[in-house]
C-alpha cells in the first residue's frame, strides 16, 4: 500500500472553542503515508491549521471565480494564499441544498487545479438509484461531466448519499467494487498512468473504519460527524495507520 488519506469534513461546525478543545485532546504519531486533513468552515481554516502543525487544512467549497464582486465567494487562490492543501468539490449537501451541478463542479474543479489546491470530488447515488441498481450509471456519468476537462492531481471521494449521516454505511464489498469501477472510469478518462485515491464516505466510524481501510480499492475515508471529536478522529486514524503497516 502506498498512501492512505483521511479527511475529516466538519461541515457546519466548529468554533474556536472546540478547536481549542480539539487540538488539545490530539495525539496522533504522524505517519509520512497517512495524509490527514480537517475542512472546517473557512473562518477556522486558520485558527485550525496553526492549532493542529501535523495535520493539514482543507475547505468545504471553492468558488468558479478568481475575484471579482462574487460576495461572499472565496477563491481557490485564497485557499492557496492560507496554506489549504485540499478543497471538497461537488459534495452532495452542495449538489442537493445549494443547486450545484455537474458543469459547476467541473468548473470548480478547475479552478482548484489552475490555482494549485488539490480538488476532492465527492460522487455518489441516492438511495433510489442504489435500490434501482443504477449506482454504477449514476457515478459514471458523473465522473464523465466533472472530469471532462480535469488535470490528474485530484483525490475522489465515493460518499452514497443515503449512508451520508444516516449511519448507514456501504458494506466493504460495496465500496471496493464501486471504487474499481471509479478507478477503471478514471484510467480511461485521465489516462491510466495517474493513480487516483479513491477515498469512501458515509458514516465511517471506529468501528466500521478497519473494514473499509482493509479493501484494496479503498485509499482513504471521507468523514463526517466521527470527525468532530478528536477521540474518534484518533481512533479512525489509527486504524488507517494499522492499515498501512500490513
Ligand atoms: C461527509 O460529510 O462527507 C460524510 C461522509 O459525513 P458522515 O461521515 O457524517 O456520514
Amino acid at each position: 500500500m502506498t498512501n492512505l488519506y483521511l479527511i475529516g469534513n466538519w461541515k457546519q461546525h466548529g468554533s474556536r472553542a472546540a478547536i481549542q478543545a480539539f487540538s488539545e485532546q490530539w495525539s496522533f504519531d504522524p505517519n509520512p503515508q497517512l495524509r490527514i486533513a480537517i475542512a472546517p468552515p473557512f473562518l477556522y481554516l486558520q485558527a485550525l491549521r496553526e492549532a493542529l502543525p501535523d495535520c493539514h487544512v482543507a475547505a468545504q467549497d471553492c468558488s468558479v471565480h478568481a475575484q471579482g464582486a462574487h460576495t461572499g465567494e472565496v477563491s481557490a487562490d485564497m485557499l492557496v494564499d492560507l496554506g489549504c492543501q485540499y478543497v471538497i468539490v461537488g459534495h452532495s449537501e452542495r449538489r442537493q441544498y445549494h443547486g450545484e451541478t455537474d458543469a459547476l463542479i467541473a468548473e470548480k474543479l478547475a479552478a482548484a487545479q489552475s490555482a494549485g489546491v488539490t480538488p476532492i470530488l465527492c460522487v455518489g447515488e441516492q438511495q433510489a438509484a442504489r435500490e434501482a441498481g443504477k449506482q454504477d450509471e449514476v457515478v459514471r456519468a458523473q465522473l464523465r461531466s466533472a472530469l471532462a476537462t480535469s488535470q490528474p492531481n485530484l483525490l475522489i471521494a465515493y460518499e452514497p448519499v443515503w449512508a451520508i449521516g444516516t449511519g448507514l454505511t456501504a458494506t466493504p464489498a460495496q465500496a471496493n467494487d464501486m471504487h474499481d469501477m471509479i478507478r477503471q472510469e478514471v484510467s480511461s478518462l485521465l489516462g491510466s498512468s495517474h493513480a487516483t485515491p479513491i477515498l469512501y464516505g458515509g458514516s465511517v466510524n471506529a468501528e466500521n473504519a478497519d473494514a473499509l481501510f482493509a479493501c484494496p480499492h479503498v485509499d482513504g475515508a471521507l468523514v463526517g460527524g466521527a470527525s468532530l471529536e478528536a477521540a474518534s478522529f484518533m481512533a479512525i486514524a489509527q486504524s488507517a495507520s494499522n492499515n498501512l503497516s500490513h
